[in-house]
C-alpha cells in the first residue's frame, strides 16, 4: 500500500526491487494498491490479498515482499491468506545487511537487530529470509540455528528464551567491541591522521570508489591498519600526508530502527571524520531524495556538522541532460566515474583540498 504519489510509489517499489536482488531473490511481480493506511489485520486491503494470491499462484512465487514494516499479526495473516513466505521491507534490509557485514562487530550488530526484530514475530515466521544468512552460528548459538517453525507453545518459548539469551551476551559482546574502538580512535586523535568518511545511499558506488581511491597508484599499505574495521584503508596525499577513508554502512530510505540503533556507534565514528565523502548515484531517478536521506541520518548522529564534499558518481551510465542539472543544482560537487575511473584524480586533490593541515606541519615553516 501507499500513501503517497504514483511517483513515489513506483520509486520506491523499484529500490524495494534492487533491494530483494541484492538479497539474491529474483523479482516477478510489483503490486501497488493507493490507501491511506495499511489495513490493521492484512496490511493491503481484504480485496486486494486475493489479487496477491492470484499473482503469486500465476507466477509460482515463493515469497511476497512488502515494502514497509509489518505487525507480527499482519504477517501471520498475509502468510496464512497467501500460503508463502512474507517478508518486510525491514526485514529484506536486515538481511542484506547481514550478508554485507563484515567486521565481527558489525556481524554481532546485524545479528542483534535481527533477533530483536525476529522476537515478537517467532510465531508468525516459516522459513525467514534471515536464517538464509543470519548469524554467526557460534556455538550453535539462536542466530540461525533456533527451529524458528516449530508452532508448540513449549518449543516456542524455549526458542524466545534461548534468544533473549542470546540478545543478552550480544549486547555484552559490543559493548567490549566499542570499548576496543574508542580506545582505537584515541590513539587515531593523538596521531592525528585525518580521517574521510565515505557516506551515501546503497548501491552509490561507495567501495568502488574506496577501491577507486585507494587501489592502483596511490600507496595502499593495509597492514598498519589491519587491526582497525577492514573498510578502513589508508592513502597518501600527493605531498606525502597520511589520511584514512573509511567505507560507512550504507544508507537506504526507511532505514529500520534496529539497524539504526544497531549501527548509530558506528555511525558516530562518522561525527569523529574529519571530512564527509557524500557520494550519490548520478543515474538514479531522484538524487535530491536521495540526497535528503542521508543527511538526515548523518544529522541524526550529530555528523552534518562536518565538511562535506559531494560526488556524483556513475558519469558513465548517467543521463546528459540530468548531469547538467546536477551539476547546476549543486555546483560544487566532483563528477565521476568509479568504474570508468573518470574523475578519479580531481577527487582525490578535492579531498586532499579538504582535510585539515595538521599543527605540527604549521611549526615547521615557523623560523
Ligand atoms: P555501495 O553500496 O555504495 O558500496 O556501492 P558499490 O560500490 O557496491 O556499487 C554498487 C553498484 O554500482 C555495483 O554494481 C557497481 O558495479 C556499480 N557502480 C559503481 N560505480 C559505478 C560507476 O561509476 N558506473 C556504473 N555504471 N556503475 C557503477
Amino acid at each position: 500500500w501507499t500513501e503517497g504519489t504514483q511517483a513515489d510509489a513506483d520509486n520506491s517499489l523499484t529500490e524495494l526491487a534492487a533491494l530483494a536482488e541484492t538479497a539474491g531473490s529474483q523479482v516477478l511481480e510489483g503490486l501497488i494498491q493507493r490507501r491511506n493506511r495499511p489495513d490493521p489485520a492484512t496490511y493491503v486491503g481484504r480485496g486486494k490479498v486475493d489479487d496477491l494470491g492470484a499473482v503469486v499462484l500465476s507466477t509460482g512465487a515463493d515469497t511476497v515482499i512488502c515494502d514497509g514494516e509489518l505487525s507480527p499479526s499482519q504477517l501471520r495473516n498475509l502468510e496464512q491468506r497467501t500460503k508463502v513466505k512474507v517478508v518486510d521491507r525491514t526485514a529484506l534490509i536486515l538481511d542484506i545487511f547481514a550478508q554485507h557485514a563484515k567486521s565481527k562487530e558489525g556481524k554481532a550488530q546485524v545479528e542483534l537487530a535481527q533477533l530483536e526484530y525476529l522476537l515478537p514475530r517467532l510465531r508468525g515466521w516459516g522459513e525467514t529470509l534471515s536464517r538464509q544468512s543470519g548469524g554467526s552460528g557460534r556455538g550453535g548459538g539462536a542466530g540461525g540455528g533456533v527451529g524458528l517453525r516449530g508452532p508448540g507453545e513449549t518449543k516456542l518459548e524455549t526458542d524466545r528464551r534461548r534468544i533473549r539469551h542470546r540478545i543478552a551476551r550480544l549486547r555484552r559482546e559490543i559493548k567490549g567491541m566499542k570499548t576496543v574502538r574508542q580506545t582505537k580512535r584515541a590513539r587515531r586523535t593523538r596521531n592525528a591522521v585525518p580521517a574521510v568518511a565515505i557516506a551515501g545511499y546503497t548501491n552509490a558506488g561507495k567501495s568502488s570508489l574506496l577501491n577507486r581511491l585507494t587501489g592502483a597508484g596511490v600507496l595502499v599499505e593495509n597492514a598498519l591498519f589491519a587491526t582497525l574495521d577492514p573498510t578502513t584503508r589508508k592513502a597518501t596525499t600527493a605531498d606525502g600526508r597520511l589520511y584514512t577513508l573509511s567505507d560507512t554502512v550504507g544508507f537506504v530510505r526507511h532505514l529500520p530502527h534496529q539497524i539504526v540503533e544497531a549501527f548509530r556507534s558506528t555511525l558516530e565514528e562518522v561525527a569523529d571524520s574529519d571530512l564527509v565523502v557524500h557520494v550519490v548515484d548520478g543515474t538514479h531517478p531522484d538524487p535530491e531524495e536521495q540526497v535528503r536521506a542521508v543527511r538526515e541520518v548523518l544529522a541524526e548522529v550529530g555528523a552534518d556538522r562536518l565538511p562535506e564534499l559531494l560526488v556524483v558518481n556513475k558519469t558513465d551510465a548517467a543521463n546528459e541532460d540530468e548531469l547538467l542539472r546536477l551539476k547546476r543544482l549543486w555546483p560544487d560537487a566532483v563528477f565521476v566515474s568509479a568504474r570508468a575511473g573518470r574523475g578519479i584524480d580531481g577527487l582525490r586533490a578535492a579531498i586532499e583540498a579538504r582535510l585539515p593541515r595538521p599543527a605540527v606541519e604549521v611549526r615547521a615553516v615557523l623560523p
